[in-house]
């Protein structure tokens, strides 16, 4: 009973739910199982059936290495890609997060009588259920590949997740996101014996979507991404290689789906060629952390490429292009806090992030965030998370800062809102009234 014998991590989610009544208990235990992983138990991977594993998508999303996970038990190896949790003693409305696995969390799904569920220090939180296996999940492609690999799908379904390109050219310490784990969770992926495909060819895309097309209402929005190219890739720059998928599928497809693009801040010109010949929707130039000397640090390559005074102008320039409705960067946050050189307080890092949001938000531009995961074999390497508090102080201040320039919820991420959001990594659509 969560009432009679209440564990630290349990009376922590109380005090904030206490400090922060605006922001439901839903969002807050899920912002906490995205910072520090969830466990699962033996049996609840084997018993329970039918539903999608982790596909790792693209960058590993997990706390801890892939030989660990192998020494660690056999349901590591099969977890699901998301969870869905709800009901419990706080009646908790349907909540679904990504799975990052961490077999030392707090946080487990266990099977209790014949059912799955969320415990927290071994504590009864809530029911919990794994995302079901799409109907499509079954095809397999004329190349021998599965449609798991080519095109896996997120958001409880709603996303087709397109990494078209498994690693990033900007290349070893002095230029990756020190944040991201891209090339070395494509070397763990293949050093484990993986089918883990570095390039993806246009057929098996467009093959794999005509079985999505045939089979599948669920889907709603396609996202193309994968590394930068710094030089050229198959003989294209990166406009043009990220380009000839969105072209190829909206020629194909029509109005199926609603592409999104997570690339390069481009310039202008760059940005109509994506909006004129690929039919893109969205575009999400992620510019990852608002601090300038942060940026410059914990994104070396975007700084030496780029610069940041030059990422956030192209940003702002791309709203003339797409409508500031379209243009949707991503941040990941919590990384201001990162060691040695993010902030110590978690006030300050809020307040850091909130001007960034103050200046796209006024331009009606809507940033949104993922959640930093503390992956491994990134070059930050062991790092302590953020404070819980940190992520429900930045979620009051997005949403509040949303509120005040009445944004529209963002097109490209399904219903908001309690019991209905579907992004995953973090919980700012579970929070939109
Ligand atoms: S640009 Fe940065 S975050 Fe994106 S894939 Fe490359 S290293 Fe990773």
């Amino acid at each position: 009973m969560l009432t009679s014998s209440k564990s630290r991590s349990i009376k922590e989610l109380q005090r904030l739910s206490a400090d922060y009544p605006d922001i439901p208990m839903e969002a807050i235990i899920k912002q906490d199982i995205l910072r520090i992983g969830i466990d699962f138990s033996e049996d609840s991977c084997r018993i329970a059936s039918g539903y999608k594993p982790k596909d790792y998508f693209i960058f590993s999303f997990d706390l801890v290495t892939l030989d660990e996970l192998e020494k660690e038990g056999a349901q590591f190896l099969n977890a699901p890609e998301e969870v869905r949790f709800s009901g419990g003693e706080w009646d908790l409305k349907p909540t679904i997060f990504n799975v990052r696995l961490n077999p030392i969390s707090p946080y487990r799904v266990e099977i209790f009588e014949g059912k799955l569920r969320l415990t927290c220090d071994e504590e009864f939180l809530a029911d919990a259920e794994f995302h079901p296996v799409p109907k499509f999940y079954d095809s397999t492609l004329s190349s021998g590949k599965s449609i798991s690999q080519i095109s896996p799908v997120l958001e409880w379904g709603y996303l087709v997740y397109l990494t078209v390109f498994r690693l990033c050219q900007y290349w070893g310490r002095d230029e990756e996101c020190q944040f991201c784990d891209i090339n070395e969770n494509y070397r763990q992926q293949r050093k484990a014996g993986r089918e883990y495909t570095g390039i993806k060819r246009l057929e098996d895309i467009l093959e794999a979507l005509s079985f999505i097309y045939e089979k599948d209402d669920v889907s709603k929005a396609i996202t193309i991404t994968g590394g930068s190219i710094t030089s050229r890739l198959k003989d294209m720059d990166e406009v043009e290689f990220y380009l000839q998928y969105a072209r190829a599928i909206r020629q194909k497809f029509k109005d199926r789906w609603i592409i999104k693009t997570v690339v390069e801040a481009f310039e202008k010109k760059d940005c109509l060629r994506l909006r004129d010949e690929g039919s893109v929707d969205i575009y999400h130039p992620n510019y990852e952390i608002w601090d300038q000397r942060l940026f410059a640090t914990l994104c070396p390559g975007k700084e030496r490429y780029v610069g940041w005074e030059e990422w956030m102008k192209r940003i702002v320039d791309s709203a003339d292009v797409f409508g500031p409705e379209n243009v949707i960067p991503n941040f990941v946050a919590g990384v201001e806090m990162s060691q040695p050189d993010g902030y110590s307080d978690f006030n300050d890092a809020v307040e850091s992030t909130r001007q960034g949001l103050e200046f796209f938000m006024s331009r009606s531009i809507m940033p949104r965030f993922t959640t930093w995961c503390r992956e491994p074999l990134a070059h930050l390497g062991q790092q302590n998370p953020p404070p819980l508090e940190y992520y429900v102080k930045l979620l009051r201040v997005w949403r509040d800062t949303m509120e005040k320039y009445q944004l529209p919820t963002p097109p490209g991420y399904g219903e908001p809102g309690l019991g209905k959001a579907v992004f995953s990594v973090s919980a700012f659509m579970d929070v939109l009234r």
